[in-house]
């Protein structure tokens, strides 16, 4: 099996967990319609001293998951991102830099949970309907996807996705992280150039580092295009992030 076989195959192996996992979700949701699970809800189920589902999945999801599996979640297991990936493994942009816009994606979230408590103060808490739920995942795959081209695919996760923020803040004391061995790194950039979320591995490995960059998404493109085989999975602690 030739390098671009094998990089396509672990790939393509991943975004079929995404799809699966979209899927999931998508019936549990809209089909067998359970409990909504969003961030909206949570913060209402705070705001009322609720301890619901979606606040105990807020929990896990952005909180304890991160702690242990970094941003895993936004690239094996989250309901939109597996579209983007799919369209991101024909047309993709490539060589993303790093911008401030990147900390868009925490505004909105301070602003989610700063309305949703507001309004529920107010007494004016309603629980999205399940219309509009599926109204707004839908939006935010086909946005997702308008944008893919000046953006780079994973562009919501990049800029705007609020739950994506919190995850990516608790991410960096993640135990699962990628690690680089300096020996083998001959510095092509190759990683960096390919990552959908614009980080620079190499950087992270010339420093010596794990790559506790609260953008890496744990999709392990990098791992798969090094021509040197110089990047991998890692389990630990990093003393140095704690
Ligand atoms: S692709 Fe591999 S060899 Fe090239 S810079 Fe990245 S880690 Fe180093
Ligand atoms: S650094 Fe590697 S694992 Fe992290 S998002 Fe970029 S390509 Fe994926």
């Amino acid at each position: 099996m030739d390098d671009g076989v094998k990089i396509m195959a672990f790939q393509k192996k991943r975004i079929a967990i995404m799809l699966f996992f979209t899927a999931f979700w998508f019936t549990l949701f809209y089909v067998l319609g359970t409990v909504e699970l969003s961030l909206t809800v949570a913060v209402l189920e705070i705001g009322m001293g609720i301890v619901g589902a979606a606040f105990i999945f807020t929990l896990l999801r952005c909180i304890i998951t991160p702690l242990i599996f970094g941003r895993a979640f936004c690239s094996w297991v989250c309901w939109s991102p597996g579209v983007f990936d799919l369209f991101g493994l024909y047309k993709s942009k490539t060589n993303l830099r790093r911008n401030k816009w990147l900390y868009l994606k925490y505004v909105v979230a301070a602003l989610l949970i700063f309305f949703g408590l507001r309004n529920l103060l107010a007494g004016n808490a309603n629980f999205p309907t399940q219309q509009v739920s599926l109204m707004k995942d839908i939006s935010v795959i086909i946005l997702g996807l308008l944008f893919a081209f000046p953006f780079g695919h994973r562009n919501f996760c990049r800029y705007l996705c609020p739950p994506g923020s919190l995850i990516a803040y608790f991410s960096k004391w993640g135990l699962l992280k990628i690690e680089g061995e300096i020996t083998k790194c001959k510095q092509c950039g190759t990683c960096k150039t390919n990552c959908p979320m614009g980080v620079s591995a190499k950087s992270y490995v010339q420093s010596g580092d794990r790559i506790y960059d609260r953008e890496c998404i744990l999709c392990g493109k990098c791992t798969d295009v090094c021509p040197e085989n110089a990047l991998k999975y890692s389990f630990r602690r990093d003393k140095d992030t704690w």
